[in-house]
């Protein structure tokens, strides 16, 4: 089955931090053939194709590839705007509660429908999520996620100490609660796993040593965790850990470190770290929002790429201060100029860095190389947006001279109020989540 979608259409296909002219932008209409885009190109052009296919929208939406949210919590969505408060104490007195009171299952199966819709409600179609500490509670995410649509990698979440008591667990039990999940889920249709062990302070060697072991187990699992984030986290690494010469080889030493390993932060990071993330084909998850909110410091970016680093984006709720990743590209470019020009300074971004930072880049950090982008043959994985009539989005679009000025405009001022619908692998995704 084949339906033609007009609208105003952004992708970038090339990778716009190493071409110019990466991003590509039609006003016409994309066909999508079964779960995969079928054509692309100006409605005339698109309708030769698919003479058939039932055309769809008034070519007034703006459609671009679903957003990848390569780090962002379940559990935490009603900790946004915890106000005050810097990473170490924003953990112990707001969001280790708040985690624990997923002990009760019939709340986290609240959470965890909240948090799903939310995903999709801000056009996010992948995502990479810290699951929750309790096996019950993860297990119920899995299952939503899998009846959802939408494609959800995440991981049952590890630790031993320095955590709330409720959510610690020893070693054994990791590995065996991991591994029982895992195979229940992984690759069970869109889900699949991520080994993830929450951070080094919460975990002992001990722990890593386990999802190592779950990682050799499971080759083709993904594994997340947070990496050099604050200066305060760091120093507790470094007294936890008096033989790893930085944080990143507390990882390294336990096999943690791999092209399927996806850390986030990485504020704080030193060119050494840099350039073993590199040579391990490692993928970063830049979340802005966050760094800003719980005052983590301004991401190096342009270290990250001249190291040759993969860096996609997080929202990183509820340390992020929402789920909207055109939010985050705005924050990313907001960051990037409050580092200056100049050596070690920031890099400017424009609209094509965000939308490939938001989409295709997160695609590939995650192992996902058919979707990110409207390239034919890809999976049909979108967002469409129409900014709310009357609204100061769409009086600046009204006025807006050229399409890169609109998606700037778009990253700058759309939120969830303008997601008008997504799409994942070719289906529309609202009516099934209760979104319209
Ligand atoms: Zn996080």
């Amino acid at each position: 089955m084949t339906i033609v979608l007009r609208a105003r259409i952004f992708h970038t296909p090339r990778d716009p931090f190493r071409e110019a002219g990466a991003l590509e932008t039609v006003e016409g209409a994309l066909a999508l053939t079964d779960d995969r885009v079928g054509a692309l190109g100006s409605l005339t052009e698109v309708q030769r194709q698919y003479p058939d296919a039932p055309v769809l929208g008034d070519g007034e939406d703006y459609l671009l590839p679903g957003f990848v949210d390569t780090h962002v919590h379940y559990p935490q969505m009603s900790v946004v705007g915890a106000m005050g408060l810097t990473l170490l104490d924003w953990l112990r007195e707001r969001t280790l509660p708040e985690e624990a009171r997923l002990a009760d299952t019939a709340y986290a199966r609240e959470v965890a429908a909240r948090f799903l819709r939310a995903l999709a409600r801000n056009g996010t179609t992948t995502a990479l999520v810290f699951g929750a500490h309790q096996p019950p509670a993860q297990g119920i995410f899995f299952e939503l996620a899998a009846a959802s649509g939408l494609r959800i990698t995440s991981g049952l979440v590890l630790g031993d100490r320095l955590l709330h008591p409720a959510l610690e667990a020893d070693p054994e039990t990791c590995y065996r609660e991991s591994e029982t999940l895992l195979r229940a889920w992984h690759k069970r249709g869109r889900v699949r796993y991520a080994v993830t062990p929450r951070f080094s302070v919460s975990c002992s060697e001990g722990v890593l040593e386990a999802a190592g072991a779950l990682l050799r187990s499971y080759p083709d699992a993904f594994f997340q965790t947070h990496l050099n984030e604050a200066p305060a986290e760091i120093s507790a690494v470094a007294e936890l850990f008096p033989w790893a010469r930085d944080y990143l080889e507390t990882y390294e030493r336990f096999g943690l470190v791999t092209e399927r390993s996806l850390f986030a932060h990485n504020v704080h990071v030193t060119g050494d770290e840099l350039t073993r993330l590199a040579a391990a084909r490692s993928a970063v998850a830049h979340c802005p929002s966050s760094n800003m909110f719980i005052g983590s410091g301004l991401f190096p970016l342009r270290r990250h790429l001249d190291h040759g680093v993969r860096v996609a984006l997080g929202s990183d709720v509820g340390g992020g201060t929402g789920f909207s990743l055109l939010k985050e590209g705005l924050m990313a470019y907001q960051g990037q100029m409050l580092l200056g020009s100049g050596p070690g300074g920031g890099l400017p971004l424009g609209p094509a860095h965000l939308l490939y930072l938001a989409t295709r880049a997160g695609a590939l950090a995650l192992g996902l190389d058919d979707l990110g982008d409207f390239t034919p043959g890809r999976q049909a994985d979108l967002v469409l947006l129409r900014p709310p009539e009357g609204g100061t989005l769409a009086e600046v679009l009204a006025q807006s001279p050229s399409a890169e000025a609109s998606l700037g405009a778009l990253f700058t001022l759309a939120r969830e109020d303008s997601v008008r619908e997504v799409f994942v692998a070719g289906e529309p995704l609202f009516t099934r989540l209760g979104l319209s």
